[in-house]
């Protein structure tokens, strides 16, 4: 059998390192101690804290739920929830997407972007992919009075960055692309919103998404604590950490913009594609794990300049057993970039839910941010080094806005690629 080889024991990593076991002779690498990369959660006395989020699962392709749920038990394994999402504005709670909730925005507030919404449907609205970027797509869509409302604020502080700069088709697939005439009539006739991937989820019933890692890791051979800084090709193979690991195909997980400085091989062609990625933007995020007085939300959006926070995720509401260790439920408010500590506790005393903190985390890299001619520089990547047999896959691998399930469905296209 021929030998694949994974670096990364992520939600992307475990995916294609079960769906090439039996063809390959699979060995999975993890720098890290455990398993789960972004998705990777630990218990904080008792309470079930997500590093990163808080993560739930769906997906809308069948494919991918068909795959999924060969791995697990729906019924005994699973819970299943509707998503109740709120948006903090002016200390009001307003439904989530917004768009569909204007009803329940004080009527000064409305008003003018009722005019604008109209004003818009008379004038024809641009083609999605005509918008150059990222913020004219906002304000052509919603106009600018949403825009400044909420889309403005709550994405440049998610992203953290000038979204006038980032490419439309980065977001491609991933954002409600919505009908302003449906906007109007799910106002008046208080339509929720069904659409979007996570406006039903699947969560575990005990710890959460580290739940589904592990299972996924079980039958799998796992090097923790394996840091993979070299990759030679040497004899038709590739030859890992000075020839420690030999293996015919290799699956980089990693952070893409890294492999400059993983991969030693003497080819000016690939060097220049790898360091045209090196360069590449992303964010981190700073998360809290809190415990907050009870409520019946899955996530609370906070796009107000006010609160430095910019989501709470309260996933003590998602499994009861996340809250084990605490009399109250256990919620993950989450800040982008660094925050220094004595600022979030500062900021939690302004958030609603007399928060409490259990434990802090930093993740440097949790959002990539796309630019222009990033896809092509990926793409030209990817080419080259597959004739290294070096595949690229998930979030930071191929650097796509990816949720678990589409590293599930990048994964299964390149187990097809590599049958
Ligand atoms: C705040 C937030 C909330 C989210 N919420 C959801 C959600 O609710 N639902 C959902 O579906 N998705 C969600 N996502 C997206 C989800 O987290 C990602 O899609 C997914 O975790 C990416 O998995 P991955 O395996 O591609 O990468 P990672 O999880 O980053 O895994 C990469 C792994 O490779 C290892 N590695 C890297 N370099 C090396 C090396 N040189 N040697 C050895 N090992 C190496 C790393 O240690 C890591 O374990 C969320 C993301 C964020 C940031």
């Amino acid at each position: 059998m021929k030998k694949a080889t994974i670096i990364g024991s992520g939600i992307s990593g475990l995916s294609i390192a079960n769906m090439l076991s039996g063809r390959f002779a699979v060995k999975v690498l993890e720098r890290s101690d455990k398993t789960g990369g972004l998705i990777k959660c630990e218990r904080i006395n008792g309470n079930l804290f997500h590093r990163v989020g808080g993560h739930v699962f769906n997906s809308k392709n069948q494919l991918v739920l068909d795959w999924f749920w060969k791995h697990f038990n729906r019924d005994n394994e699973f819970l299943q929830a509707k998503r109740n999402a709120k948006i903090l504005l002016a200390g009001k709670l307003i439904g989530y997407p917004l768009e569909n909730y204007l009803y329940q925005l004080p009527e000064e507030q409305l008003r003018p972007i009722i005019d604008e919404l109209l004003t818009l449907i008379a004038t024809g609205k641009k083609e999605a992919g005509s918008y150059g970027n990222f913020k004219d797509f906002l304000v052509g869509n919603f106009g600018v009075n949403l825009y400044n409302l909420y889309f403005g604020p709550y994405n440049s502080k998610i992203w953290n960055t000038d979204i006038s700069k980032v490419p439309l088709e980065w977001l491609d697939g991933k954002l409600p692309m919505p009908q302003i005439r449906e906007v109007i009539v799910s106002n008046i006739i208080k339509r929720e919103e069904s659409s979007m991937v996570h406006a039903a989820f699947y969560y575990p019933k005990r710890d959460g998404s580290q739940f589904i890692i592990d299972k996924l890791a079980e039958q799998q051979d796992i090097s923790l604590s394996y840091h993979v800084s070299d990759i030679k090709f040497q004899n038709g193979q590739l030859a890992l950490n000075n020839g420690d690991i030999v293996t015919d195909v290799l699956v980089y997980c990693g952070d893409v913009r890294q492999l400059a400085s993983i991969i030693n091989i003497d080819d000016d062609t690939l060097n220049e594609a790898l360091k045209n990625v090196s360069d590449l933007l992303s964010n981190g995020t700073s998360n809290v794990l809190c415990e907050t007085d009870d409520n019946d939300l899955s996530w609370l959006y906070l796009p107000e300049d006010k609160f430095k926070a910019h989501r709470i995720i309260y996933t003590g509401n998602f499994s009861g057993t996340n809250n084990e260790g605490s009399k109250r439920k256990t919620c993950v408010v989450e800040f982008s970039g660094k925050q220094e500590k004595p600022t979030m506790i500062e900021e939690l005393a302004l958030l609603p839910g007399n928060l409490s903190p259990l434990a802090f985390n930093y993740e440097p890299d949790s959002y990539i941010i796309q630019q222009n001619g990033t896809r092509d520089k990926i793409a030209r990547l990817k080419e080259l080094l597959v004739t290294y047999n070096i595949y690229l896959l998930g979030r930071f691998g191929e650097w796509e806005y990816y949720n678990m399930d589409k590293c599930i469905e990048a994964a299964m296209e390149l187990n097809e690629k590599l049958s």
